[in-house]
Formats: C-alpha cells, sequence, structure tokens
C-alpha cells in the first residue's frame, strides 16, 4: 500500500497542484495529496509532510511526523512557528533556484557596478555626462552568508572579474575570495565593502543585523542589495543613511511586510530599486525532483535528509 504524504499549506491553490501533479509522476509509489483531504484516523500514519507556509495547528495533528520538507529555501517562520521539539525540518536545496540567484546577484551587482542608476538619472534630466569607470578588479564586493547562495553569487562574481569578501559563522576556504567571520570579521567586511550583498537567513542573531551602526560602517557611497529577509534591515536607518548620502543606492527584493504596501515610502525612492521577491525563485519542477529524490532517499535508507538547526535557526 502507498504510504500517504500530506502537503499542508494555509491557502490551496493553482500553486500547490502544480507540486502535487509533479509529485504524482516523480513520486508515484506515494500518495501525497493536501492535507484536508486525509481522513483524521489517517493523520497518525504519516511520518513525513511537504510544508509550505502551514498553519502550526494542521502540522501538529499530524502527531507521527518524523521531519517535514519545506517548499522554501528560507525557513525563519516554520522554525519560529512550529513548536514541536522532535520534529526535523528539512528546507529546500535547489541548485536551479541557487543557479538563479547567483545570476540575480550578478545581474544586480553590474547594476550598481556600472551606474545604471545614475545614468538612468540623468537620462531623466538630459544629462550628457560620464562617471569614473571603475574596473571590476578594484571593485569591492562583499557577501554577507557564504551558504549555498552566498557561495554560489561569490563564484559568479569573481568569474566575472569582482573582488569578492564574504562573511560567515565559520571561515571558509574558496577561491579568490577573502572569508571572514565573527564580530571583527563583520567590520572589516564592511568597512571594504563598495557593493553589500545580503545573502544570510533571518534569525535572532541577523534580526537587524543592519542598522544605524553596522550601516554607517560601510564606505561612503556604497551600495547594498538585499536579497535575503527585510527584517535583516533596519529600513528606517537605511533609509536615513541613503538620505544622508552616506549610501548610494539599495536594490531590495525582499521586505518586512511582503507584498510592499501602496504605502510605503520605499516605491518612489529615487535611490532605492524595488523588486518583488523575484531573485531567487523557487521553480515548481525542479524544486519537486529535489524533494522526491530526498523522500525516496528516506525510504529507501531510513536517512533524514540534511535537516535545519533549530537552535542556530537555519
Ligand atoms: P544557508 O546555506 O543556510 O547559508 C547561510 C549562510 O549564512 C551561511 O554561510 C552561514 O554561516 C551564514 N550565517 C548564518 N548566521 C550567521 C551569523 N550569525 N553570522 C555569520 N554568518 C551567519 O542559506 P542559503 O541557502 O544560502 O540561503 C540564505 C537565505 O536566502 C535564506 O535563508 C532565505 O532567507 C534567502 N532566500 C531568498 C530568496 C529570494 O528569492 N529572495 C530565495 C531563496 C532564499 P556558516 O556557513 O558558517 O554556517
Amino acid at each position: 500500500m502507498k504510504s500517504v504524504i500530506p502537503l499542508i499549506n494555509r491557502s490551496y491553490g493553482k500553486g500547490v497542484q502544480k507540486y502535487l501533479d509533479e509529485f504524482a509522476k516523480l513520486l508515484p509509489e506515494e500518495n501525497i495529496v493536501p492535507a484536508s483531504s486525509i481522513p483524521i484516523a489517517e493523520r497518525t500514519q504519516c511520518d513525513i509532510a511537504i510544508v509550505a507556509n502551514p498553519d502550526p495547528n494542521d502540522v501538529a495533528a499530524f502527531t507521527k511526523l518524523k521531519w517535514v520538507h519545506s517548499l522554501n529555501a528560507g525557513v525563519e517562520r516554520l522554525i519560529s512557528e512550529l513548536d514541536i521539539p522532535k520534529l526535523q525540518i528539512v528546507r529546500l536545496v535547489d541548485p536551479t533556484l541557487t543557479d538563479a540567484m547567483a545570476e540575480a546577484v550578478l545581474a544586480w551587482t553590474l547594476y550598481l557596478h556600472r551606474e545604471m542608476p545614475s545614468y538612468a538619472s540623468q537620462q531623466q534630466r538630459k544629462l550628457w555626462r560620464s562617471l569614473p569607470y571603475i574596473p571590476a578588479h578594484e571593485r569591492k564586493v562583499g557577501i554577507l552568508g557564504l551558504g549555498e547562495l552566498g557561495q554560489a553569487s561569490a563564484k559568479r562574481l569573481t568569474a566575472n572579474g569582482f573582488n569578492v569578501l564574504g562573511w560567515s559563522r565559520k571561515i571558509k576556504q574558496l577561491s579568490e575570495v577573502s572569508s571572514y567571520s565573527g564580530e571583527q570579521g563583520l567590520q572589516s567586511i564592511l568597512e571594504q565593502s563598495q557593493i553589500l550583498v545580503c545573502l544570510l537567513p533571518l534569525t535572532k542573531e541577523t534580526d537587524s543585523l543592519l542598522d544605524k551602526q553596522t550601516l554607517s560602517r560601510l564606505p561612503k557611497d556604497a551600495s547594498i542589495i538585499n536579497f535575503s529577509r527585510g527584517a535583516v534591515i533596519n529600513t528606517i536607518d537605511l533609509v536615513d543613511q541613503l538620505d544622508k548620502e552616506h549610501l548610494k543606492h539599495a536594490v531590495l527584493d525582499v521586505f518586512d511586510e511582503e507584498p510592499l504596501s501602496k504605502e510605503s515610502n520605499l516605491w518612489a525612492h529615487s535611490n532605492i530599486t524595488v523588486l518583488p521577491h523575484i531573485s531567487g525563485p523557487t521553480q515548481a519542477q525542479s524544486a519537486s525532483r529535489i524533494i522526491a529524490q530526498n523522500i525516496r532517499h528516506y525510504r529507501q535508507t531510513g536517512e533524514i535528509p540534511g535537516t535545519v538547526d533549530k537552535l542556530l535557526g537555519y
């Protein structure tokens, strides 16, 4: 008999059906269905669930779960909301997403590096003026977070000639990337980065990491790219540093609240580029393939794939 795996999410919609269709093809030996369609008496038989922004009570209703596989790469909300100590959380690590993120980091780094915001503004003012050119190897790009996404982005940037520095909890040995860690390392990377890329998970330690004090450490006219989570940057402090012209530009793909409210002053800020959370899109086909592989591997070996450290928060 097929095992039943619930897909638990807050709002069942078209997006979820795409995953169910993929799973039906990829894992015919499992029965992956919306959680709500599973009779209450059968819920105690499930050992795995696939989750996407689930209501914690819906997860708790499956009392024998050993682990849940998230459809997302960022799992801060799952960690903070799911209060089931023994339940392990597996996040999505998808090379297709990683590649798209590295491409986005390169694209928006080039946007800043080649002064596109300034030239767009000059065009509006019919201003014919060249700005100083800085070769890529002289451009220091700091990456906060050297995990899956940070390392792939660092590789893409070094391949394009940038001078790359990275900050993580543990020091990394990466070709052509200067690696920093700890409080001292953070100060050092901030002081050097002309473009700062944020790819940190949102945890207790990284919440508002970039605030008035840390942002003011960046060199004058530095720019920021935030592709991780909105709350890693204190928005008021960021806008203040842009208004004071200490910082030059910010490319923001993630916000404290999403979608960004129409009333937000970020939309119209001349030194902010607003993106609608598109830097590292999850693609149903590749994500389903990864999740299917992880589930099949577990069934064959009993090994749960790499889980997140709930204490560290990522
Ligand atoms: P990851 O593989 O877990 O990497 C996290 C990195 O951050 C690691 O290098 C880790 O250091 C470092 N780190 C964590 N806490 C730290 C701290 N307190 N001090 C210093 N370094 C710290 O995560 P990932 O897959 O690269 O993803 C990063 C984040 O990107 C996700 O959590 C998610 O929020 C975001 N994301 C955004 C999008 C989008 O479309 N905008 C898409 C996907 C993901 P160690 O290596 O030493 O452990």
